[in-house]
């Protein structure tokens, strides 16, 4: 353990700093969550010794009581929340709230350049809620000693949030953390009994520690169940009430619990400050026995993308908390659940990394993720305006339950929704039923075209043929969408089908007449579609006929087995080899350009036409030219001849 010598200034890192500044002049809405923030941390840190205790109960020193207290001074003008959790080292101090910006320092500083309210609000989701202590503070001072160290080895740490803070050691007795505000004078109303009270209830109660305000004299507390008065022992031996409910939520029966208090639960565990979508309470009994109550959030987390997000579900065992946010608890597409899983069945008394190889954490994600379908298919059925407000903000991470647990395909494949040619728009509430529902008489195949965005996949050229005959079409234009229909073949026995690779073969949706229509071209372009094929040379596989472009006058074709268009830019954005697949140019013989390359005697300009046509095939699926100057000069030829 290292010591301090004598009383160190640091400086925090630009970030920080910025945070810091934002904090001290610019959050005017909401400036009491510092109060959730800081509770919030002193519960993280009751959690993290009665856990750490299980292996050794000398970090108890005796004091097995744990709990949190709030105290204030009227005459210094001090607000201070204590706690007798873990505390920390000079080190952790030095790490957690010390030089260097935590990882969502930036992401937080960029919500509050965007959030016209100045939202202090959005805090607790960032894992920044310390600096919190600012918005009401011009000074803070934090004094803490690591459960287990010698009362000497306890830190001051102390800043006035202006670039700079100090570090020293003292001596502290208790274990665990005081943070001592010193109030800004306009914030002075906070120092006020019932204000703190009513802000604890209203942020805090479902907090799982007791939260500790001196009972003040002739103050009755206003509720009975709000908590256990203490009995005096003497005369002046200070009186303490618990504010909060201090029970564990989930552990209530469902039919007592209301949905204020289900709300307000998510608000602590999802570190929200909306309320969740729809949450799960249940008690799962068999080879293992738990309890569950998950949520489903509104919006989606800053940290959603983020391979070292921060928050997921929480595991308790037997009430005690033991990890947060791994993989092993809920698969990787369903990383917006929130909320906790208490387990009757598990070893307390073992690390995590011990614990993520029992059975039971196995049977449990199970469970879980069974739940969360259960709650999906629910609300897909009877609250389909919810639904869709889960499908706009998560389908995107849903999706990858195709590719990623094929146990649960044809779940996931129930609940996705598309864009589909049927509404043209923009918003994916389109079903795989809906569509097999819709089907065509003779409709063999559930038909999608890929796009880089919706309107190019809307506007791709591909399209024209089942627009006219009125054959609807999934709109696919989200990366996942790559991948999605590369693991998802069929649904509901209906093949699923590019309209954008191979030949296109209707079935018998195909038009006798058309067909032989066709062939016959096939014959009479036969001279100009070799024509074309030797000047365009390596750049295409083959030069034909098509009938599925109506507007258009050409359009390219991948192979039935090669990867999509967008799929190859895809893998080539991502540095990756894409095998060098060469594409069919098909064209239109119905299409006066068309018309007009095939009466052209002039060889330049019939060279310029064909490249055009092909160029304007790849434009307008959304690829991009090898080389445009050259197509801008074989245009301009063109346009002057
Ligand atoms: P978060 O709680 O999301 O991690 P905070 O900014 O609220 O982010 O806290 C930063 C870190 O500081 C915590 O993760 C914890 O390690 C440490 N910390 C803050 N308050 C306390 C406390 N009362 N006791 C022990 N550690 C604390
Ligand atoms: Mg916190």
């Amino acid at each position: 353990m290292s010591t301090l010598e004598g009383k160190q200034t640091r400086a925090f890192q630009t970030e920080v700093r910025q945070l810091l500044d934002l904090m001290i002049h610019s959050l005017y809405s909401n400036k009491e969550i510092f109060l959730r923030e800081l509770i919030s941390n002193a519960s993280d840190a009751a959690d993290k010794l009665r856990f750490e205790a299980i292996a050794n109960d000398g970090l108890y020193e005796g004091d097995a009581e744990v709990a949190i207290r709030i105290t204030f001074d009227k005459e210094a003008n001090t607000l201070t929340i204590s706690d007798n959790g873990i505390g920390m080292s000079a080190e952790e101090v030095e790490a957690n709230i010390g030089t260097i910006a935590r990882s969502g320092t930036r992401e937080f500083l960029q919500s509050l350049q965007a959030d016209q309210a100045k939202d202090a609000n959005l805090i607790g989701q960032f894992g920044v809620g310390f600096y919190s202590a600012f918005i009401v503070a011009d000074r803070v001072t934090l004094l803490t000693r690591r459960a287990g160290l010698s009362s000497g080895e306890a830190v001051r740490w102390e800043s006035a949030g202006d670039g700079v803070y100090t570090l020293e050691n003292i001596d502290k007795p208790a274990r665990g953390t005081d943070v001592i505000l010193h109030l800004k004078a306009e914030e002075k109303d906070f120092l006020d009994d019932w204000r703190l009270r009513s802000t604890v209830r209203k942020f805090s109660d479902h907090v799982p520690w007791p939260i500790l305000m001196l009972q003040s004299k002739g103050f009755e507390p206003e509720e009975e169940e709000a908590g256990e008065e203490t009995k005096p022992e003497s005369d002046d031996t200070p009186q303490w009430d618990t504010v909060n409910k201090a029970s564990a939520l989930w552990t209530r029966a469902k039919s007592e619990i209301t949905e204020e208090e289900y709300n307000a639960f998510y608000k602590h565990v999802g570190h929200d400050f909306e309320e969740p979508l729809a949450h799960i309470h249940a008690r799962l009994e068999g080879k293992y026995e738990y309890t569950v109550l998950l949520y489903v959030p509104k919006r989606a987390p800053y940290d959603l993308w983020d391979r070292d997000r921060k928050h997921g579900v929480k595991l308790y065992v037997r009430r005690v908390f033991i990890m947060e946010g791994a993989e092993d608890l809920m698969p990787r597409y369903l990383r917006f659940v929130r909320g906790v899983v208490d387990s009757t069945d598990l070893p307390l008394n073992v690390s995590r990394e011990i614990l993520q190889k029992n059975p039971a954490v196995d049977a449990i994600k199970k469970g879980m993720t069974g739940k969360i379908f259960s709650l999906l298919e629910d609300l897909a059925k009877n609250d389909a305006e919810k639904y869709q407000t889960f499908w706009d903000t998560f389908g995107v991470v849903l999706k990858e339950g195709v590719i990623e647990d094929f146990a649960h395909r044809e779940r996931v494949a129930k609940l996705l929704r598309f864009s589909s040619t049927h509404a043209d728009s923009k918003v994916q509430d389109v079903s795989l039923e809906a569509y097999v529902s819709r089907m065509r008489e003779k409709q063999k195949a559930i038909y999608f075209v890929n796009g880089e965005s919706f309107e190019a996949a809307r506007h791709h050229p591909h399209l024209e043929v089942f627009r006219k005959k009125g054959i609807e079409v999934l709109l696919l234009s989200d990366r996942v969408d790559e991948w999605l229909v590369t693991h998802l073949h069929e649904f509901d026995g209906k093949p699923l089908q590019s309209v954008a690779k191979g030949g296109l073969d209707l079935g018998e949706l195909e038009d006798e007449a058309d067909k032989q229509e066709l062939e016959k071209q096939q014959g009479e372009f036969k001279d100009l579609l070799e024509r074309v094929q030797k000047g365009l040379g390596e750049q295409v596989k083959e030069v034909r006929i098509t009938n599925r472009l109506t507007d258009s006058p050409s359009c390219l074709v991948s192979g039935e087995h090669d990867l999509s268009a967008s799929m190859e830019r895809i893998l080539r954005e991502a540095g990756q080899k894409t095998p060098d697949t060469k594409r069919t140019l098909e064209l239109n013989p119905s299409h006066p350009l068309v018309g007009r390359l095939k009466g052209e005697t002039n060889d330049q300009r019939f060279d310029d036409l064909s490249h055009v046509l092909f160029a304007q095939a790849l434009l307008s699926e959304g690829g991009q030219l090898e080389d445009p100057a050259e197509f801008v000069r074989r245009l301009n030829g063109l346009l002057l001849g």
